[in-house]
């Protein structure tokens, strides 16, 4: 039976698709609001802002991919839906970064873990960041809209041995853990989330608000890339982009976008590189800067019996044994432990070793553990993130690693040591240059303090940023305030992951869903009155 294409028959049935690629001259498009992006923030606000009644124009960089056209080979996926071929690096190349760049964001290949802001980041946003209106209490009411709109729920089937060596590990050592909630609709559990979903059961962007704007008249313009934001005193006048050719290189035509509001959805690094690029009134200079990644270290285990981590949900089980353990802002930075899908090239590219030894890994592919520790940044004074920055070419992320985070680093290898083995892993292998594999819990303890780590020696990578264009009340902190809104321009919005003022210590899509629901919300009703 033929898998239904949301998109194909979306096409078919006459969407307003243009398709930059394919311009032979200049346009100039008019909407009551342009969003830039179509990722978990663009996404919802467009299909909030077409159901208010509203016109509105979605302009996405990357190209309109669907099921028909996925395609489960890495070396094929990666180009085709990713910035840089999910090869992008920071500044130093000491942490690699997974971006989403299609319709749909990120969101089109995530890993569909879906989890609520935590209590403790909105408290510590609430006390030192001057966010207001966001408890909890205040947001359930959007995840609650949100998780029925993305058909969000605990997952009811088994973990794969990726996930069930991570709720064994923590059965053992009586550590907390969680069954993950997901955004998926009749999932397969293939485990091919991070290529595109080939059946649309992933409920991203890309299958669910994206075509139900479209279906209600809004416009989709992809492979045009924004350059700039025009802007006269406090009023945003037009958004000039560059139409892409189908290898994503510039071709000679632009587009412009007029509109009575903009909404910039572009993800926590071009959202303040488009921003930084137009020149926008940045008086404290907070533009790019507290760029949160997540950096997430990775443990290798191998075990006698088949983990086969590319089969399967990759993402079923968390523990947040060590994310709070040490309060918010003061102590060591906590971390949460999750794993990874385990597909070839992902990790190949993300282990260490050369020639023979990393052949030997590879060789026992399919009885390789991955754990995961997402170290939560951010709320620390010593945990300031990175800086997004404007090049000759393009933008550039710098991302210190510094003591307190090595400190974090050294424990969560042995979190994750202790759990692999507990788990029943043979060795267990820090992915950090030079490390040994070791051969059980007490050898790999003893070692812990001495495992030379530091830049390029660990592997760092990174799914999750935020930040960068921060919201609250108070300018010197913020951009934007509480609501999405510019401190200071009338008729400008940002609803991305780049508004966090810190890490959230959680996976981010739901939050971002939630936020951008009722911020959309809200801006409708300003909108609609207004007009
Ligand atoms: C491999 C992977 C796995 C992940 N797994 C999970 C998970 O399991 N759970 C979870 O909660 N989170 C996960 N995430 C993170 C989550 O998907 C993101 O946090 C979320 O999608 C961010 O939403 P956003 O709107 O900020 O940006 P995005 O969803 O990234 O969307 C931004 C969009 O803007 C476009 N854009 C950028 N610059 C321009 C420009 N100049 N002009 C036009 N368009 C532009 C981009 O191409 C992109 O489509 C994962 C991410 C990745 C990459």
């Amino acid at each position: 039976m033929a898998i239904p294409d949301p998109i194909v028959e979306g096409l078919a049935s006459g969407w307003k698709h243009i398709d930059a690629s394919q311009l032979s001259q200049d346009q100039t498009l008019e909407a009551d609001v342009v969003i830039v992006g179509s990722g978990a923030g663009g996404g919802v606000a467009a299909e909030i802002l077409t159901d208010a009644g509203l016109t509105v124009i979605i302009v996405e960089g990357g190209p309109l991919k669907s099921s028909e056209s996925f395609n489960m080979e890495e070396r094929r996926a990666y180009p085709n839906l990713y910035h840089q071929a999910a090869a992008m690096k920071t500044q130093d190349k000491a942490i690699g970064i997974f971006q989403g760049r299609a319709v749909g964001g990120s969101t089109t290949v995530n890993w569909t873990t879906s989890i609520r802001t935590p209590r403790p980041t909105l408290d510590f946003w609430a006390k030192d960041k001057s966010v207001k209106g966001l408890s909890r209490q205040d947001l359930d009411p959007w995840f609650d809209k949100m998780e029925k709109r993305l058909n969000i729920s605990k997952w009811e089937y088994e973990p794969n041995r990726n996930n069930q060596a991570l709720k064994l590990g923590c059965e053992k050592l009586g550590w907390d853990y969680t069954v993950i909630k997901r955004n998926v609709k009749g999932c397969w559990n293939t485990g091919y989330c991070g290529m595109g979903c080939p059946i649309n059961a992933k409920q991203s962007m890309l299958v669910t608000t994206i075509p139900a704007a479209l279906d209600k008249g809004a416009t989709l313009v992809s492979r045009a890339k924004v350059i700039k934001l025009e802007h006269h005193n406090d009023k945003i006048s037009a958004i000039e982009a560059q139409a892409l050719n189908e290898q994503m290189q510039p071709t000679e035509f632009k587009l412009i976008f007029k509109a009575k509001h903009y909404i910039i959805a572009a993800g926590a690094i071009h959202t303040p590189t488009i921003l930084l690029r137009s020149n926008l009134a940045d008086p404290h200079q907070l533009l790019g800067k507290r760029t949160f990644l997540h950096p997430t270290l990775l443990s290798g285990a191998i075990f006698s019996d088949s983990i086969n981590g590319h089969s399967g949900a990759p993402q079923s089980i968390y523990s947040d044994e060590f994310v709070w353990k040490h309060g918010t802002a003061s102590g060591d930075l906590g971390y949460k432990l999750e794993v990874p899908p385990i597909h070839p090239v992902l990790i190949a590219s993300k282990t260490i070793g050369y020639g023979k030894t990393h052949a030997s890994l590879m060789d026992q592919f399919n009885q390789l553990q991955v754990t995961i520790a997402l170290i939560r940044d951010g709320f620390h004074e010593q945990s300031q993130g990175g800086q997004v920055q404007l090049t000759d070419t393009g933008f550039a992320i710098d991302y210190p690693l510094n003591e307190a985070f090595w400190r974090s680093v050294r424990r969560s290898f042995g979190s994750m040591a202790e759990l692999q083995f507990a788990a029943g892993a043979k060795q267990v292998l820090p992915i950090t240059e030079g490390a040994p594999y070791f051969n059980s819990w007490k050898e790999a303890k003893s070692a812990m303090e001495t495992l030379d780590l530091g830049p390029l020696k660990t592997v760092v990578v990174s799914a999750h940023v935020m930040g960068g264009c921060p919201m609250g009340e108070n300018t010197k902190l913020s951009m934007v305030d509480s609501q999405g809104n510019s401190h200071y321009y009338e008729n400008l919005s940002v609803m991305d992951g780049s508004v966090f003022p810190t890490s959230l210590g959680a996976n981010p899509q739901l939050t971002i869903y939630a936020m951008t629901a009722r911020n959309a919300t809200l801006l409708a009703e300003r909108l609609k009155s207004s007009s």
